[in-house]
């Protein structure tokens, strides 16, 4: 199933063939990465939301750029034998699935191809089973294999976590999502990838907060108190976090709002206020307090056990995260003898299990709680050849090189900007054998493999993950090598 990166259709400079408010019929040959259907009308394209490669549909044009329009779809004339109903009430108002509407099937390969033409086309990497490009910069070299996408047997109510937007309507206090294209937040009731225990504690706390009249924040004039919840469940311990993220410190019945949670959410451990006055779209605040329990709930993922804190990132598919440190620990190819460095450590879930099979392991995170996080999951799992250090990867590395640490494996796991250039100038001066990628964006992926490349290593296979099921999102796990003297890898 193609994928199209809108980068790819800005050539056309023509008049365009059709006009705002046109009834046209379009043949879909692409899905973007936003997940809308790619549409051709007379080799203009036309970006056409909920149409499906195959389909032929007719959609009535809604706006025109230079090189590309967009079109509402209102009839499927031909129906792609992947179209499936999408079972979510509220999947086109709220966005945060894009992809329901294709089967599970379909979504695995459309993803597994999205890997592969952003290797090919941004990394000019060569990819097993694929035509070789004429772009491609060294095409003698033996092709990358990317295995088929691991997939949920079950692929709903998979996330731990929910974070949601509060705000006011005519009817009362509101929570759920920003309807698309707005700052509205519209009620939610159902969340069909969320894990149910999340769906009741929001529930929950939203009924207490309004038994209790407590005010929603107004982001238009910065008044009202309470701007998010989120809530996190560990499905390993039943433990569930409540966190209140308000405007201001003071909780008017605070007393009675914590009995009415602890009342009504079963297993919660954890009740914490993040105090954010700032008016802006980030939702956490700087000071964080907790008003009940502790400061952390538990979860586990294999063997190891992991405390995580309100701030904390922790991958929210607790199935899936397994397959992707499995296959991480698998591509660092351990013997028990090698120093490991783990940047973008998080709470130092996958240093821990790589530490098990290495002599040294060296976690380096910017988020001081969760490094806190990590130093305490050490201790709690009795694993004692981890060191973490709070900081930016790209400063605290090229230290670590200079005071003479040189790692034989380097694992990243960057966030979706991929990872800082002067980080990847330090990994290649430091040269460890192997190199292991864990990437949640393909497309800085493949940019910052064809920098290893460059640099003298070789990107051997990549095994993606679905951790995301009817998003768009796609996580990878690579294993990229140094090349040797004899030039293999
Ligand atoms: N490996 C972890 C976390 C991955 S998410 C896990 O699987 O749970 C990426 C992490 O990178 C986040 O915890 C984020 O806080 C951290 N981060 C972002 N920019 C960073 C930087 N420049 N240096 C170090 N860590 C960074």
């Amino acid at each position: 199933m193609a994928t199209v990166g809108a980068c790819n259709q800005m050539s056309d400079k023509r008049t365009p063939p059709v006009e705002t408010g046109q009834i046209v019929e379009s043949d879909i040959v692409g899905l973007t990465l936003e997940g809308e259907g790619v549409g051709r009308v007379q080799g203009f394209t036309l970006f056409i939301r909920g149409a499906l490669p195959g389909e032929r549909v007719r959609a009535k044009v809604v706006s025109i750029g230079n090189s590309f329009g967009r079109a509402r779809m209102t009839d499927v004339l031909t129906r792609s034998v992947h179209r499936r109903f999408a079972p979510c009430p509220i999947y086109e108002e709220c966005g945060g699935c894009q992809l329901q509407h294709l089967s599970y099937v379909g979504q695995l390969e459309w993803k597994r191809q999205y890997v592969v033409d952003s290797l090919m086309r941004i990394g000019k990497l060569p990819v097993a089973g694929e035509p070789v490009r004429g772009d491609a910069a060294d095409s003698v070299r033996s092709p990358i294999v990317v295995h088929p996408v691991i997939g949920m047997a079950d692929p709903w109510r998979y996330r731990n976590k929910a974070q949601v937007p509060i705000g006011q309507s005519e009817g009362g206090l509101v929570g759920g999502f920003y309807e698309q294209g707005s700052h509205d937040i519209v009620e939610m009731e159902a969340c069909l990838i969320q894990q149910e225990e999340n769906e009741q504690t929001v529930r929950a706390v939203k009924e207490a907060a309004r038994t209790l009249g407590i005010s929603a924040y107004n982001r238009s004039t910065g008044r009202g108190l309470l701007r998010h919840v989120v809530v996190r469940h560990a499905a390993a311990t039943g433990q569930r976090m409540v966190v209140l993220i308000t405007n201001g410190r003071d909780i008017p019945y605070e007393d009675e709002l914590i009995g009415l949670i602890r009342e009504q959410v079963p297993g919660v451990a954890s009740i914490v206020q993040n105090i954010n006055t700032f008016r802006t779209a980030v939702v956490f605040g700087e000071h964080t307090r907790t008003l009940w329990g502790e400061d952390v709930i538990y979860d586990e993922i294999g063997d190891i056990r992991f405390a995580i804190s309100a701030r904390s990132f922790f991958q929210v598919n607790p199935e899936q995260t397994k397959q992707l440190y499995d296959a991480a620990v698998r591509y660092a190819g351990l013997t028990g003898e090698e120093t490991v460095v783990d940047a973008y450590c998080g709470i130092g879930t996958i240093s821990l299990f790589l530490a098990r099979h290495a002599r040294r392991v060296y976690g380096v995170e910017i988020v001081p709680e969760a490094i806190e996080d990590a130093r305490r999951n050490a201790i709690l799992n009795g694993i004692h050849n981890v060191e973490f250090t709070v900081g930016a990867a790209e400063r605290v590395f090229p230290r670590w090189q200079a005071s003479g640490i040189t790692p034989d494996v380097i694992v990243v796991d960057p966030p979706r900007k991929g990872c800082d250039s002067v980080l990847i100038q330090s990994m290649l001066e430091s040269r460890p054998k192997r190199i292991v990628y864990v990437s949640c964006n393909p497309s800085t992926l493949a940019r910052d493999l064809r920098l290893l490349e460059d640099g003298g290593y070789r990107t051997v296979e990549v095994q993606p993950v679905d951790m995301f099921p009817h998003t768009v999102h796609v996580e990878c796990v690579v294993s990229v090598h140094r090349i040797d003297n004899n030039g293999n890898a």
